[in-house]
């Protein structure tokens, strides 16, 4: 039997993706390798989003390239959003000949016809527009996890952002499709579903708005947690919130990235809000759902960001106290206005002000961390290793506590016992 392996790069939309890849393949006859060595097809799912996923692909081209060369069946395939980066596949056809297929995002569900052709010739298809149809097979990786794409695309634009450039305009999903596929999910033994989109806020597939469509997936019979992300804080609404708060079914966490806190960086990097105006959201989220968790991106070194707007962002870090921060050091991506500014930050800059923000965040997190010790959570626990169980409350606190296997995949009650190097650590109750 024919084996494939898939090297995934980036984000959670990619992962998903890739179970959509091993859908098709698995559809076709072929199993899963255990390495990129066993594999008589070899996939790499691209990220052109970060500098460093992009480093890491040409990396491992060069380990491919000595496999193709030691067993020349294999099929290499390159796909995501990296050969959709104008010039990208010119450079990848003339700098990797033994690369066999090389597509985009918008017709990666074509793979097996793509294999077929590539038996006689070298496959390369960029498509700049979206025509893919929703029914592609999914191989799904985890038992009690899975994620539903329910938007593709971005309209926004962030100055510093490629993704609009190669994942095109917003598409939303059928509204009728989503609650299919998350029904079906849930009679299938599916706890934790998360949807997935670069803006989920502005869903507009045939619902009013987002808030409607869950309400509409918390209508299931059984327990289970819809998530959702990314949320872009101009889009937020208060009817989201709403939504969040009417059902138990709802998980109680919001990733909201703010990106900085000095309203001049906002503006260069295109956001549409203003610290203030964020600051707004978090209050409103707080009313209505006092126990949120809240997590936040933070970028430092936007080309200009001056010590005092890398203060504003400190500023605004203490001021919301997030349960977990996900810090980034600003790079360059070709293609993106912010590339082409003036005044761009120095390596030795950007790296003192992001050790400072870890260092705040860690300590934030401590306390907060301390806070919750002998609180009570009701988590999914999502795996267990060596007597250990690890899960997450609905208001996405890690939590790990002595389980046995059996505990795997259901929701328990945990209670905080103790806090280590910012982690939580409980006992079941
Ligand atoms: S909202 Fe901004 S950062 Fe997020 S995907 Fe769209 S353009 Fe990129």
């Amino acid at each position: 039997m024919k084996k494939f392996y898939i090297n995934t790069y980036g984000c959670q939309m990619n992962v998903h993706e890739s179970e959509k890849l091993a859908g098709i393949l698995y559809e076709r006859g072929y199993i899963r390798a255990d390495s990129n060595e066993e594999a008589d097809i070899i996939l790499l799912n691209t990220c052109c989003i970060r500098e460093t996923a992009e480093t890491r692909v040409l990396g491992n081209l060069g380990i491919i390239k000595k496999i193709k060369e030691k067993r020349p069946h294999v099929m290499v395939c390159i796909c995501g959003c990296m050969p959709q980066k104008p010039g990208t596949a010119e450079m990848l056809k003339k700098r990797c000949p033994f690369i066999d297929i090389i597509i985009g995002t918008h017709n990666m569900y074509k793979l097996g016809e793509y294999l077929d052709e590539a038996q006689h010739k070298k496959v390369v298809e960029i498509w700049d527009k979206e025509r893919e149809p929703e029914n592609a097979p999914i191989h799904r990786d985890g038992k009690f996890s899975a994620w539903v794409n329910i938007m593709y695309g971005c309209d926004n634009f962030c100055s510093y952002c490629i993704v609009p450039y190669v994942r095109g305009r917003e598409r939303s999903r059928d509204f009728d499709e989503i609650v299919a596929e998350v029904g079906s999910l849930v009679k299938n033994g599916y706890k934790e579903i998360t949807l997935l989109g670069q803006n989920v806020n502005s869903y507009k597939g045939g619902a009013p708005e987002f808030g409607n469509l869950l309400r509409a997936l918390s209508q299931f019979d059984g327990e289970y947690w819809i998530k959702f992300m990314t949320s872009h804080p101009k889009d937020l609404t208060e009817d989201v919130v709403k939504a969040m708060a009417s059902s138990d079914k709802i998980a109680k966490f919001i990733h909201l990235p703010v990106q900085s806190g000095s309203d001049r960086i906002l503006k260069l990097m295109n956001r549409k809000y203003t610290s203030g105006e964020y600051l707004d959201k978090i209050k409103m989220i707080r009313d209505h759902l006092p126990d949120a968790g809240i997590s936040s991106d933070i970028m430092v070194g936007f080309p200009t960001e001056t010590e005092e707007d890398y203060l504003c962002s400190e500023d605004l870090v203490k001021k919301v106290k997030y349960n977990n921060l996900f810090t980034f050091i600003y790079s360059r991506r070709s293609g993106t206005v912010a590339d082409k500014m003036d005044g761009q930050i120095d390596l030795k800059t950007k790296t003192d002000r992001i050790e400072r923000l870890i260092k705040l965040q860690f300590d934030i997190g401590n306390e907060l961390a301390r806070s919750y010790i002998g609180n009570t959570y009701r988590i999914l626990c999502e795996r267990v290793e060596n007597g250990i169980g690890y899960g997450k409350s609905s208001c996405d606190k890690s939590i790990s506590f002595e389980a046995s296997e059996e505990n795997a995949g259901k929701f328990l009650n945990v209670k905080i016992t103790e806090v280590k190097n910012n982690k939580l650590k409980g006992e079941l109750i």
